[in-house]
């Protein structure tokens, strides 16, 4: 099973993030290169990256598993700004030099949001956007993530399809258990599920699953990840997911949230993950999750 979760790149870039993935029992791992919501970005160092490979090839991490994310604030659907439309093409283009920088194969983004303009038209500049970003030869691989459809979303499994048949260059797919759930694809019955996704886009397209559970129910198109198997989802889907033999090959990713004095708190906020990635491994639930959460971190308090 390869498993890991979402890691920050801020304080050490690849190293950093191949630390606190190792320190969650994982064996790989999914980053942003700088603030999801901002494109501040630092040049990548070169020194760290070496580092980072010393240390994940000591841990046995495969570089092949490791994933980047493109930042939300690239909108390739909107083109009612022209200028803003070109920025983001150019921030991806950047996104994708760093990946190759730092030998990253994957670059899950987020397909768009239409904003006032019609799905179609908001298709079609998806589509323009990702032909003239990858007129350019990157190493690293785009993967689009399935989208809950919340507001003007756009990204279920039949607009991927659209962009994916029409833009003239190779690209994947990355599933997100949370947000296929509330866009209302039931994972209860999963192979059903695959079977879908397989006639829709084709199962060989998929590169990344992240792996969270959601707090709405099926069809809410929310977009809001509950720890795994604390929400509407639950652990035994999430493990048949996790275990499902034609995905044995794909990372897994968790997006879950942190937890504070409660599971809902969000002041004081420690990671799930280490408690996750064990009760996955284990297969069993863990419904004490709080409580070893606030043991392990509370010399931090
Ligand atoms: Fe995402
Ligand atoms: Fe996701
Ligand atoms: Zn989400």
């Amino acid at each position: 099973m390869i498993i890991g979760s979402h890691v920050s790149f801020t304080k050490e870039q690849l190293l950093g993030s191949t630390k606190e993935a190792l320190s969650y029992g994982a064996n790989t791992f999914m980053f942003y290169t700088g603030a999801p919501q901002n494109t501040l970005r630092k040049e990548i160092d070169k020194n760290l990256t070496e580092e980072a490979y010393r240390l994940m090839k000591e841990n046995n991490i495969d570089i092949k598993n490791v994933i980047c994310h493109a930042p939300y604030i690239i909108n390739l659907a909107n083109r009612k700004e022209e200028e803003k439309w070109q920025f983001s093409i150019e921030f991806l283009k950047k996104e994708l030099t760093r990946c190759d920088a730092l030998g990253v194969s994957y670059l899950v983004l987020h397909p768009g949001s239409s904003v006032g303009l019609s799905k179609e038209e908001a298709l079609q500049n998806i589509i323009d956007a990702l032909n003239e970003t990858l007129k350019n030869n990157y190493q690293c691989l785009i993967l689009l993530e399935t989208m809950a459809g919340k507001g003007t979303e756009l990204g279920n499994l039949e607009d991927i399809k659209t962009i994916m048949t029409q833009v003239k260059h190779p690209l994947g797919v990355c599933l997100d258990t949370c947000h296929v759930n509330d866009a209302g694809y039931s994972l209860i019955n999963f192979d059903e599920f695959l079977q879908e996704f397989n006639n829709t886009i084709g199962l060989s397209y998929l590169h990344c699953v992240h792996l969270n559970d959601s707090k709405n129910p099926c069809g809410s198109h929310k977009d809001r990840h509950a720890n795994i198997g604390y929400g509407t989802i639950g652990f035994k889907t999430l493990e048949t997911i996790c275990y499902h033999d034609k995905l044995k090959d794909i990372p897994k990713i968790l997006e879950t949230p942190y937890v504070g004095e409660t599971i809902e708190d969000k002041k004081r906020t420690y990671p799930p993950y280490y408690f996750e990635i064990k009760m996955l491994k284990e297969r069993k639930f863990d419904d004490k999750l709080l409580e070893h959460i606030h043991e392990k971190y509370k010399e931090l308090k």
